[in-house]
């Protein structure tokens, strides 16, 4: 093992939505920053993220006349998401959003036209909050890049890149470091802090597997997202909470059956599309109301089926006459039917049955209804209104959907300065963290409230590097 021992005043693992901010401020105070980061590029999920933000009190909402305050965000928020977020750190959050926003219009960071929005595919805040780029997550980070290459370049920041932390470095109760792995070699650093911004698990099966074992992972993420800095802080006791939260999004597929990772989505989301297909569950019987306005309704049931599976199910009908049901291109989509384990295509109802493992009377059954309800323009079971077509004319099609997530669960408790906290609340010191590692449900409890991830991993970050570390 390499020793390298210069005495680092903040230590940052990854650097991504949060990391980056945390180094910038923190190098600007003077702090001597060492950033380690397991990838060869910097910007996490930045390369991954839709980028939307929410912050209240903005120069911009100003310049609309959108009255906002904190308080109104927080309320909307917790509304949301019935009350889940964490009261301490959400508000945390949310006070210090706007000053967030306006530090990336300082930094060249421009709205997308449309933007802000009250709501796009979460459920909508009750005024324009809603914040994006041009590019996605790209836009924040070429919003950040110049000032950090600059800090990089003027070796205020050490910035060792393809370094992963493998564990930290305690002694008598203190952190005091970490041991990385870099060009094959283990390595050790130590310094006064050690700030945990390396984001969540969403690419870690195994991790999944753990927390939430009911609700098998179909996730489209950053593949650094292993969930190492939550490991690293509860081997030391840290306390990992938040799984219980958990919201899957609605609804994707695995392109690979065997490869959680191979997410991918249908496009469903009722503010986006409105549905002509069916949903029927592992047993063929519908489950929700398929045109439901609300988004979080579809993820909500979805997320109480059996390991948060369903079928979409159509006729050849619908499927020439409804919008895209999938982002890939036409000729793409429709060979999937018959080439992929999840996309099923027969000529009748107890072949598609068959093929999906249902029993056919049932999913006839579901179908029949349906038929019906269209015919009297009343759905009796699930109060469904928007029903174009019956579904009679074969070819039949169907297929297999999941809950899918871009995010994972649970995370290491923090206090107000984003000290990490042990299961008895007490601190363990000098460690720190922000961002997903924190838990996405932290932030945004049992729901998605829309920029409520990216926007505290930009935050948090900041407050860290800007004033709540001390060296
Ligand atoms: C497809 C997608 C769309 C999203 N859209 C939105 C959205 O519109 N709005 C929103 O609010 N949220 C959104 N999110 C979530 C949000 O972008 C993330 O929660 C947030 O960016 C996470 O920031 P972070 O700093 O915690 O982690 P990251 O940005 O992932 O940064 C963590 C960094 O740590 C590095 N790292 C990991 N392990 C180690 C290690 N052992 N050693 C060294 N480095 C390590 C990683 O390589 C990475 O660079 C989206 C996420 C995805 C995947």
């Amino acid at each position: 093992m390499s020793s390298k021992n210069k005495n680092w005043d903040v230590i940052i693992i990854g650097a991504g939505s949060s990391g980056i901010p945390a180094a910038i401020f923190a190098a600007q105070r003077g702090a001597k920053v060492l950033q380690v980061e397991a990838d060869n590029r910097i910007g996490g999920t930045l390369h991954w993220s839709s980028g939307q933000m929410a912050a209240a009190g903005t120069s911009v909402q100003a310049k609309l006349g959108i009255e906002d305050s904190p308080q109104a965000h927080y309320d909307d928020v917790q509304r949301i998401t019935d009350n889940t977020m964490d009261p301490v750190l959400g508000k945390l959050a949310i006070d210090n959003a706007a000053d967030t926003i306006e530090w990336l219009f300082e930094l060249g960071f421009e709205l997308a036209p449309g933007s802000p929005e009250a709501g796009v595919v979460h459920e909508p805040y009750t005024v324009r909050r809603y914040y994006w780029g041009n590019n996605e997550g790209i836009s924040v980070l070429d919003a950040l890049r110049p000032t950090y290459e600059k800090l990089v370049s003027d070796n205020k920041i050490s910035l060792q890149m393809s370094t992963k932390m493998n564990s930290l470095i305690v002694e008598n109760d203190e952190v005091v470091g970490i041991h990385a792995t870099q060009d094959g070699l283990t390595v050790e650093y130590r310094g006064k802090n050690v700030v945990l911004t390396s984001g969540g698990y969403a690419a870690n099966n195994d991790l999944w597997q753990e927390f939430n074992p009911e609700q098998p992972l179909c996730s489209f993420c950053n593949p650094y997202s292993r969930g190492d800095g939550m490991v690293a802080a509860r081997e030391h006791g840290a306390k990992v909470d938040g799984e219980d939260k958990f919201l899957c999004t609605f609804a994707g597929w695995r392109e690979d059956a065997d490869d959680p990772l191979s997410g991918q989505f249908f496009n469903l989301a009722p503010n986006q599309r409105r549905a002509w297909e069916i949903y029927v569950n592992a047993s063929g019987e519908r489950f929700m109301r398929e045109d439901h306005p609300s988004i979080d309704y579809h993820e909500n049931s979805l997320l109480n089926q059996p390991n948060m599976k369903m079928f979409i199910v159509c006729d050849s009908g619908i499927l020439q006459n409804a919008p895209p049901i999938t982002y890939l291109p036409e000729d793409e989509f429709k060979a999937k039917f018959g080439s992929h384990p999840n996309f099923y295509k027969a000529d009748s109802i107890p072949e598609l049955a068959e093929q999906m493992g249902i029993d056919g009377a049932i999913l006839q059954n579901s179908i029949d209804e349906f038929n019906q309800s269209v015919r009297n323009g009343k759905d009796p079971t699930f109060g469904r209104e928007f029903m174009l077509r019956e579904i009679n004319q074969g070819p039949y099609y169907a297929m297999g959907a999941q809950g899918i997530t871009v995010c994972s669960p649970a995370g290491i408790a923090a206090d107000e300065n984003l000290r990490v906290l042990r299961e008895d609340g007490s601190v363990i010191k000098n460690l720190y963290a922000a961002g997903e590692v924190l838990g996405f449900t932290r932030l945004t409890g049992k729901g998605f409230a829309g920029g409520m991830s990216l926007t505290p991993a930009l935050t948090l970050g900041r407050l860290l590097g800007q004033k709540l570390l001390s060296w």
